[in-house]
């Protein structure tokens, strides 16, 4: 059996519970060097095997997860954050259905999610925005072309860029291009929820300068929209005492 496992952000505690346990039952354990906590791996049994795939092919990977299997080994496959999210995982879970190999995912807290606690934010605040766009720069993996960041800007939602922190002078220009405001609030959170974090808070106009001044090139997200600053919003009509919902009836009194 296979288990595709999210290892969370970055602090060795964000895993989940499922998670954890998968990891003390391992026999093998496939990781994503280059981004999960190696920390993670102290609760490994005597015994697991540890591999690194930040030096693997995807064929070298297989190889270790079908030689584990004919051993009637149990693999986890460890990948940062939630493995939906350019985790390269469909690949994987297509070679183990051809080769009729069994394997569950268990999801992990994704760094998106880390951000925003560590800059103690709501992404969806009412009167602001009530869409997070998930998305990337283009790099060596093409991005389709309805997906530019100038078009996904249009809509001013709360946008959430991944593997772009090398790139920060172009996805500036891009989010300008798209109509961000210049001094629409931004945010770099670099290496969410570790020791090492670095929370940078500036504007669109100011990404590439805040990256070059605060040395960040890699191992962050970027944040932008009017919902960085946290301000200016609406209250929840979840919790307003004159909004019923099918949990609370309004009670004349409790309204303000
Ligand atoms: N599956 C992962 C994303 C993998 S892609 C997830 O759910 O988070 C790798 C990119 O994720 C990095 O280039 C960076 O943009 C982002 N990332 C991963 N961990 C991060 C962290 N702790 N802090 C900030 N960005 C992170």
């Amino acid at each position: 059996m296979v288990h595709f496992v999210g290892a969370g952000p970055g602090a060795e505690d964000l895993i989940t519970v499922r998670g954890a346990r998968l990891l003390q039952q391992a026999d093998v354990v496939i990781y994503a060097g280059s981004l999960v906590n190696p920390g993670l791996l102290k609760g490994t049994k005597a015994g697991c095997k540890i591999f690194d795939s930040a030096k693997m092919t995807l064929e070298e990977v297989l190889q270790k997860i079908c030689r584990a299997e004919a051993a009637g080994l149990m693999t986890v496959r460890l990948h940062t954050g939630d493995p939906c999210l350019y985790g390269a995982i469909r690949e994987q879970m297509d070679a183990l259905e051809a080769k009729k190999i069994a394997y569950e995912v268990c999801p992990g807290v994704s760094s998106f999610c880390g951000a925003a606690a560590s800059l103690k934010m709501e992404y969806t605040l009412p009167d602001i925005s009530q869409s997070v766009v998930l998305t990337r720069m283009e790099g060596r993996t093409k991005v389709p072309d309805r997906e530019r960041i100038r078009s996904f800007a249009a809509h001013q939602a709360t946008m959430v860029i991944f593997l772009s922190a090398g790139l920060l002078k172009s996805l500036e220009k891009e989010l300008l291009a798209g109509g961000y405001d210049r001094s629409t609030p931004a945010a770099i959170v670099y290496k969410a929820t570790w020791p090492e974090e670095k929370l940078c808070r500036c504007t669109v106009g100011g990404l590439a300068a805040t990256g070059e001044r605060e040395g960040i090139g890699k191992t962050a997200l970027i944040i932008v929209g009017d919902g960085v600053a946290q301000k200016d919003y609406a209250r929840s009509k979840l919790y307003d005492p004159g909004f019923e919902t099918g949990f609370r009836k309004v009670c004349p009194k409790s309204t303000p």
